[in-house]
């Protein structure tokens, strides 16, 4: 049997993909391989990638030097537990998070994912009220249009409309949601922005353990960008009211706005932050969530004494060696000018979809292109009709956008913007019914 050989029926009849239903399945493709800014699919079509699989391969798929590491990981040990035991690749990864992140975050958590790093975040600001005798600060506020994960807590935190809660109804913690800022990193706050979200602060306070948000990008809810202005204030109302402030990275960190985490382009600096996405260059799964001095010993005066989660796969050293290599990568390059290039070529390259029918906002930030049309996409569809034209992008909700390897070139580049453009003019002319819900 050829070894590119995939039974698409099997897949189709016994695996669930993100989001996807076992009796109408939507088409998959199949990957044979994938390197640099490349995916082989496995009837030998080449696809330039515009998502970073889900924005975690920032140095592109294949990377031979996390390769490497990862590989001489594997002749040490693969996996330990994490409970009376350390290694080498925990140590060196958090010594390099501590260094990289702003000075107030000092401690790092180990998780396995995205969401699982947002549960940790959330139960730590419980537990810090708890060590700081004020048990009643047990509510957590966050803004609409976000996205934190899809397990119960990270889910009771996404967008109230466009989320799960609907769906899992009181199995959901009811939570404190306040307007999504206004749309444009550029734009300044209005007033009655301002006044809103005081007002909520001032009103909810005593119940309130920490605001939960993404940094000036809120990527799977709504890939919007909104002012620094508007970090800043929120740090301001947390100080003000004693609210911790637990800033979600894990789509915005490493880069991909411009910034090495995108809580710089205000100066702000959180009490915890979630990290995962890009921490290993997407080459296996691995998050972390840090948080201040102040944090974890507020944790551990707590009842408990000690903080309550450890995952079995805590700290895997596979996981930690490949996130060693990448950020010793982000560290030997240049990826600041890689990224403002990217941003430099989408902002002219995405600048005629504008005028098209079809489409209601074009923004670029960083590393991030979106066009934002009128109508919710079909993903399906596009999705067949973008790797007709060479490429791997894939549209959710409202949004066309790339989220493209920060080595991709000006030529893959142009392949991509060029293909958003066609696809975008095409729906201007010819609109399509949207599909079923689709993950982005
Ligand atoms: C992707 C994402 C998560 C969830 O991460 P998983 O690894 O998918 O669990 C949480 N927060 C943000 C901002 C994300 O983009």
């Amino acid at each position: 049997m050829n070894s590119n050989y995939i039974d698409f029926e099997f897949d189709r009849q016994h695996i669930w993909h993100p989001y996807t239903s076992m009796t109408e399945a939507l088409p998959v493709f199949g990957v044979s391989s994938a390197s640099g800014c490349e995916l082989t699919l496995n009837d030998g079509r080449v696809l330039i990638d515009g998502t970073s699989s889900w924005w975690a391969c920032v140095h592109g798929y294949s990377q031979p030097k996390i390769l490497q590491a990862m590989e001489k990981q594997l002749q040490q040990v693969s996996h330990v537990m994490f409970g009376g035991i350390t290694h080498r690749p925990a140590v060196e990864l958090a010594r390099k998070l501590v260094e990289m992140t702003c000075p107030r975050l000092t401690k790092v958590f180990f998780a396995d994912s995205g969401s699982v790093a947002v549960e940790v975040a959330m139960k730590m600001a419980l537990q810090y009220w708890q060590g700081r005798q004020q048990p009643g600060k047990q509510q957590i506020l966050t803004i609409k249009h976000g996205y934190h994960g899809d397990t119960f807590a990270a889910m009771s935190v996404c967008d109230p409309e466009g989320g799960m809660h609907t769906m899992f109804g009181d199995a959901v913690t009811p939570r404190l949601f306040a307007p999504a800022p206004h749309y444009g990193f550029t734009q300044p706050l209005t007033d009655s922005e301002r006044d809103k979200i005081t007002q909520i602060f001032a009103e909810h306070h005593q119940q309130l353990a920490a605001i939960i948000l993404e940094p000036i990008m809120q990527g799977a809810g709504a890939m919007n960008f909104y002012p620094p202005a508007y970090l800043q204030l929120i740090r301001q109302l947390c100080d003000q009211f004693d609210v911790l402030l637990i800033a979600d990275e894990i789509a915005t960190g490493f880069g991909r706005t411009g910034k090495l985490f995108a809580c710089e382009h205000a100066e702000v600096e959180p009490d915890i932050m979630c990290l995962g996405k890009a921490l290993t260059g997407g080459h296996i799964s691995l998050a972390a969530t840090l948080c201040s001095d102040e944090v974890a010993n507020g944790i551990s005066a707590s009842p408990a004494g000690v903080f309550m989660h450890g995952p079995t796969f805590m700290g895997n050293p596979l996981a930690c060696a490949a996130a060693n290599a990448s950020l010793s990568l982000l560290a030997d390059t240049d990826w600041q000018a890689q990224v403002d290039a990217i941003e430099a070529h989408l902002q002219q390259h995405l600048a005629p979809a504008r005028k098209l029918a079809a489409v209601k906002d074009v923004r670029v930030l960083g590393a991030v292109g979106v066009i934002e049309l009128h109508q919710a996409v079909n993903t399906a569809k596009l999705q067949q009709a973008f790797v007709e034209l060479g490429v791997w992008i894939r549209p959710f909700g409202h949004v066309i956008y790339i989220m493209p390897p920060y080595i991709i070139s000006q030529t893959q580049l142009t392949t991509l913007t060029d293909a958003m453009l066609k696809v975008t003019e095409m729906l201007s002319i010819a609109p399509m019914a949207p599909g079923s819900f689709c993950h982005g």
